[in-house]
Parts: C-alpha cells; sequence; structure tokens
C-alpha cells in the first residue's frame, strides 16, 4: 500500500465526478467531510499485566440514506484518513445498491497477529465500550473488514448488549450464526464479485475457459471468489497474502492453498500462521509481481492504494476487479482508461458484503431466519441489477462514473426530499 492519503484521493475523485455529472454543489459540500469522526486511545490489559493504549476510530460519514453502515478493521496501517476514506466509499456503495443505510468505518491501529486471544478480546471489548455511545441498530452498524471476523463481532455484540442491559443482535452483522448471524454473511463478498465478473464476460461473450486469474489477498473476500472461480473452471494462475504470493501458468488448487494456510492458525483459530507461500510445488512471486502478471483479470482484495500512478503502466491485465476497497487510485484509474483497461468499481465488486448485512440486520429486527439459498438468490437479484444497469450504458465513460452517477443522485433525491434548503437556493 502507497503511503499517499487515501482520503484525499478519494475525495478528489468524488469531487470530480461530482462535478462532471452535474451533481449539485450542496450535495458535494455535504459529502465533502464526514459528520462525525470519534478517536479514542483504548487502554487493553496485557497478559503480562501491563497496559497498552491503542488508537482507534468510528467514522460516520454520512447517514442521508440510513443508519451509518460500515465494517471495523484491525490494522497497524489504520489512521484517520483510511477510515474516512473507507467511510466515504461505503457512503457510495450503500446508495449505488440501493439498500437503507448511509455509510461509516472503523479501525483499530494493531498489528493483531501479535497478541493473545485474551488481548485481542480486551482490545474489542474496549472498542465497543468506547464507542457504544455512537452505535446501535438504527444509528450505526458494525461489521467485519480487515482482521476482524465473526468471532470478534460475538465479542463486540456481547459487550454492546452487556452496556445496554438488552438484547440488540441488529447492532452488528457478521456475526456467528448462533448469536443470529446469517447463513453466507461468510461468502458473501467473494460472491458478489463472482457474479460481477460472470456477468460481465457473458455480456461481453468472452470466452470463459481460456481467460485467467490473479488475486492478491486470500483472506475472507480473496479466497472466497477464488473458491468459486475454481469451482466454476476458471484457471487462477497466481494467488498473494501479506508475505508474497505463487504461480503457476498450470493454474492453482485453490482446496490446497487454504489448507496449507489453515494448517497452523494462530491464536486459537483467529488468524492463520501460514501464507499461501508455503504450498509446495508453485513458483514464488512478489505482490508487485502479482499485479504486473500477464493475465486477463486482475483481483486485487487486500488493501488500498496498491495500483497508483506510479505502477499503473506494468499492469498487463484488461479487467481488473476491485474486490477490496480502493485498490486503484483516482490518478492511476485515468491512465488504465485511456489504455482500455475496464475495472469493475469496488463500489459494486465488494458490495456483496453489505447487501448480507443488510439482510441479516432485517433478519434480526424481524426475529426471522433466513435460508441460505434465500440469501444468495436475493444477492444475486442485487447484484445482477445493479451490474447490468452499469454494463448497458455506453462504455465512454468508467464503470465507476456511472456506479457514483446512480449513487449520488439517489443521496441527492434524498437531500432534496429532506428539507427546504434546496428550494432557497434554487435547485
Ligand atoms: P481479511 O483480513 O480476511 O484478508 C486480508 C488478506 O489480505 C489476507 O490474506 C492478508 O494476508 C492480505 N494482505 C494484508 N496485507 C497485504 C499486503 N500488503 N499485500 C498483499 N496482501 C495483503 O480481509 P477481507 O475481509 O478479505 O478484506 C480484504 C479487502 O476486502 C479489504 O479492502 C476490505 O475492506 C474489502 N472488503 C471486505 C468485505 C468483507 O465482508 N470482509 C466487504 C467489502 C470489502
Amino acid at each position: 500500500m502507497e503511503n499517499t492519503d487515501v482520503f484525499q484521493d478519494a475525495f478528489m475523485r468524488l469531487s470530480d465526478l461530482g462535478e462532471q455529472l452535474k451533481i449539485s454543489p450542496e450535495v458535494l459540500d455535504l459529502l465533502k467531510q464526514p459528520n462525525l469522526l470519534l478517536k479514542a486511545s483504548l487502554p487493553v490489559r496485557m497478559d503480562d499485566g501491563s497496559t497498552q493504549y491503542f488508537d482507534a476510530f468510528r467514522c460516520q460519514y454520512n447517514n442521508t440514506l440510513g443508519p451509518y453502515k460500515g465494517g471495523i478493521r484491525y490494522h497497524p496501517q489504520v489512521n484517520e484518513q483510511e477510515v474516512k476514506a473507507l467511510s466515504l466509499w461505503m457512503t457510495i456503495k450503500c446508495a449505488l445498491v440501493g439498500i437503507p443505510f448511509g455509510g461509516g468505518k472503523g479501525g483499530i491501529c494493531v498489528n493483531p497477529k501479535q497478541l493473545s486471544r485474551m488481548e485481542l478480546e480486551r482490545l474489542s471489548r474496549a472498542y465497543m465500550k468506547s464507542m457504544a455511545d455512537i452505535l446501535g441498530p438504527k444509528r450505526d452498524i458494525p461489521a467485519p473488514d480487515v482482521y476482524t471476523n465473526a468471532l470478534i463481532m460475538g465479542w463486540m455484540q456481547d459487550e454492546f448488549e452487556s452496556i445496554k442491559r438488552e438484547k440488540s443482535s441488529a447492532v452488528i452483522t457478521g456475526k456467528p450464526i448462533i448469536l443470529e448471524g446469517i447463513q453466507g454473511r461468510e461468502q458473501a463478498t467473494g460472491r458478489g464479485a463472482f457474479i460481477c465478473i460472470e456477468r460481465y464476460i457473458k455480456q461481453k461473450q468472452l470466452n470463459a475457459k481460456e481467460l485467467t486469474f490473479a488475486i492478491q489477498g486470500f483472506g475472507n473476500a480473496g479466497y472466497n471468489i477464488a473458491k468459486l472461480l475454481q469451482d466454476s473452471g476458471y484457471k487462477i494462475v497466481a494467488v498473494s497474502d501479506s508475505h508474497g504470493g505463487i504461480y503457476s501458468s498450470q493454474g492453482l488448487d485453490i482446496d490446497l492453498i487454504w489448507e496449507t494456510k489453515q494448517k497452523s492458525k494462530q491464536l486459537q483459530s483467529v488468524y492463520c500462521g501460514c501464507s499461501v507461500c508455503e504450498t509446495k510445488g508453485y513458483k514464488k512471486i512478489t505482490n508487485q509481481e502479482l499485479l504486473a502478471l500477464n493475465v486477463d483479470v486482475l483481483v486485487p482484495a487486500a488493501l488500498e492504494n496498491v495500483i497508483t500512478k506510479n505502477n499503473a503502466d506494468e499492469v498487463a491485465a484488461s479487467i481488473i476487479l476491485e474486490v477490496a476497497n480502493g485498490p486503484v487510485s483516482h490518478e492511476a484509474e485515468t491512465l488504465l482508461h485511456e489504455r482500455g483497461v475496464v475495472i469493475i468499481p469496488d463500489v459494486l465488486a465488494n458490495s456483496g458484503g453489505v447487501i448480507v448485512s443488510y439482510f441479516e440486520w432485517m433478519q434480526n429486527l424481524s426475529g426471522g431466519s433466513w435460508e441460505m439459498d434465500e440469501v444468495n438468490s436475493k444477492l444475486s437479484k442485487y447484484i445482477t441489477q445493479c451490474i447490468d444497469i452499469l454494463l448497458e450504458k455506453s462504455q465512454t465513460r468508467t464503470l465507476r462514473t456511472y456506479a457514483y452517477e446512480i449513487a449520488l443522485q439517489r443521496i441527492q433525491e434524498a437531500v432534496f426530499a429532506q428539507g427546504s434548503k434546496a428550494y432557497f437556493r434554487g435547485y
């Protein structure tokens, strides 16, 4: 991840597209900064009796269309600008796919792999304790993101319910099924991205058997799309994680790589100790080399800003499927578009996660329980509708431009519907 100001980049993209699309300045002004950014220092009692402090954030970007919604990330590079950017993208994403949420995001600046399981639980509970006042089923609903998962969501839900002295499963999504989580949430981000690329291949009449894929990031989102691609007969020639990557022109065995990675799960099943690189029989490559591979579809599924103006010309793929949030910078996208590279944008490609989170939230509020088939078929409907609309447009503009057009127009319509401010300004 390149060390640029990711929020600045996200905002430049928003304001360039907003102006191009003739979105009212009032709406663009509203989206210039988050509604609220809470920063806390979390004291955590470590196993050796000492206390360590961790910087933590929750950013509530915009709630015009519904309660704030967005994941919580644990990573050493988490900072204010990153959670602002991530929550801005959540605002656009929820508006684009038409679910009644605004955008939020949170994170803790920590290397969670260095903590014991009890330290990790205490840290997660400390996060919820400091943020509980601004969270809630109708206010702001977190979910998992990088290096957080169902287990951590379960601890946070329990902490929230202890603070509020009432059951409140709809406060968080992506939680364990037994705590009223939903079937299919773990696979949802990968599944949504898989549906996007299948629709694209069908619409462009590409020869599926000949396509090659490279996937950066082999966690929740990266593994699940890899698995679905492999099970449908696609050839994945490279995958990577934070340690590096592996390559085979004959195609990789995704199940074998997953098993290798699971072998030494540290912290009693919280994080994998092994890397994809430990799978025997494949050539080792770096993450930079993976991004430059001569494949048809490049799938960044790890962190933001991995393709910037500095390496955009090295990208050889003709399609980029943005499973991660913000993997391609605004400037890089312009360069890639000029070269005819098609980007299926993050706000759609990884929206499967938040769409199924929406189903989970509805399930919790209504007290029901959804079957896996129902979840998957409804998810498919949301994604298919959305990508088909984008693909129907003439491709003189980027798919992201059309995606932002739909999202910003929905937010604009709601802003104007909410009151008379627009009347006085002549819109
Ligand atoms: P995860 O923690 O499950 O997996 C992250 C993966 O990225 C791991 O394999 C890790 O080793 C790898 N990684 C970390 N740093 C890396 C680096 N510098 N280079 C290469 N690989 C690196 O996280 P996730 O939930 O799969 O999230 C991945 C991306 O997908 C993030 O951008 C996240 O915001 C986005 N996303 C996730 C969801 C979801 O439901 N989990 C939903 C929407 C978007």
